[in-house]
């Protein structure tokens, strides 16, 4: 095969290739080999293009299988194909250790060897993110279970005939499995959200129907907490393309957020605007604010809010029956409408949680 071509079809590659003559220098690098190990590779060392020691094997090996002590090669130097070598390595790259999949081949009519590197830090980072997303659940639902298990050994022994104590403990349960349900729920909510993701909703939405709706749905617990819910801007049609469902549990998470948390403040409000060129959306949207006036939000916590299970007071959003996860949901939701989350929050004055959606376009 002409080298040419070889550069050309190196070029074309979307993951990092190097090409490396017999001289053991770089005969062709790609955008993506430049953008993980670097500029001008073309015509430098190998090796100081790539330093790993068992790379640099695979890649002597290759261009002279005869002189090379292998292959009694690295035992962790897994050979592919005919006279090939692939590895999980971590690279040194521009100041950073990579983990990467590197495999070392020969080129056609032996005039080099090709080195291909598939960068796993995402897949390594993704496998991190679903440890820690198990390990947390079990947190989460070993507390309360440990407290069950604890209350019912109270209760076969020591507090066996004592009515007031099995009362108290019964009721205690309660709650507990009530909010081990809800966190079943919420994660069965936020998985289906996830799997969702990619499928954008086509519905047409009023969003005045469905905050009207969460409004109505949630004034006896707020006013059972004396907070009055105020709804402003609300009067027209605000059609955006959705799913009903969704942007349901979007408002009623947030309008429920502000009571739990913001309700000291006596009052919370729903501002519903029009914008006729939102720039982060690049074009017409629609706002709806979730106002409180409650304790607000110390700066530092914001980045981090809609993490799961991230919560400024652990114990306090736990003793309100908090999963940690409505504001998670809240932003995958709006991650599949193509909307934006805002949160700002002045510590002791109160919340602002403002949803912004595509405003849904006329085909006249
Ligand atoms: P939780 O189940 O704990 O309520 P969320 O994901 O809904 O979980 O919220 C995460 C955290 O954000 C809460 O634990 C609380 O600390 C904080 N938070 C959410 N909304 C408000 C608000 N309106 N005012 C103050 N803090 C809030």
């Amino acid at each position: 095969m002409e080298r040419s071509v070889i550069h050309n079809l190196i070029a074309a590659l979307p993951v990092a290739v190097v090409a490396v003559d017999h001289e053991a220098r770089v005969s062709a690098a790609n955008v993506a080999a430049s953008a993980l190990l670097g500029e001008n590779l073309t015509d430098r060392p190998f090796v100081t293009v790539l330093r790993h020691p068992v790379v640099v094997q695979a890649v002597d090996a290759v261009l002279d299988p005869a002189h090379v002590s292998l292959p009694v090669p690295d035992p962790t130097l897994a050979a592919v194909g005919s006279g090939g070598y692939r590895n999980r390595v971590i690279i040194s790259a521009r100041g950073r250790d990579i983990p990467a999949e590197v495999t070392v081949s020969a080129l056609p009519d032996r005039i080099g060897a090709l080195v291909v590197i598939e960068d796993s830090s995402g897949i390594e980072e993704a496998e991190q993110q679903r440890r820690d997303f198990v390990a947390n659940v079990s947190h989460e639902l070993r507390t309360p279970l440990t407290a069950m298990i604890g209350f019912i050994e109270t209760l076969r022994g020591p507090a066996r005939d004592d009515a007031a104590a099995r009362d108290r403990f019964l009721s205690i349960m309660e709650t507990e499995a009530a909010r081990m349900n809800r966190l079943v729920m919420d994660l069965l909510s936020l998985s289906r959200v996830e799997s969702e993701e990619r499928r954008r909703p086509a519905e047409a939405v009023d969003l005045t129907m469905i905050i009207g709706a969460v409004v109505a749905t949630l004034t006896p617990h707020a006013e059972a907490h004396n907070v009055n819910i105020s709804l402003i801007g609300a009067e027209n049609e605000a059609l955006v393309t959705g799913d009903p469902d969704q942007l349901t549990q979007v408002f009623h998470n947030l309008v429920e957020n502000a009571v739990k948390y913001g309700g000291s403040g006596g009052e919370v409000r729903l501002e519903l605007s029009r914008i006729r060129h939102e720039p982060a959306l690049r074009g017409p949207a629609i706002a709806v604010a979730v106002i409180d006036r409650g304790e607000g939000i110390d700066e530092m916590h914001l980045p981090r809010l809609t993490e799961r299970f991230y919560r400024v007071d652990n114990h306090r959003s736990r003793q309100q029956g908090g999963t940690g996860l409505g504001l998670a949901i809240v932003k995958h939701i709006i991650g599949r409408h193509r909307g934006r989350l805002r949160i700002e929050s002045v510590k002791g004055q109160g919340s602002r949680f403002t949803v912004i959606l595509p405003a849904k376009r006329d085909r006249r």
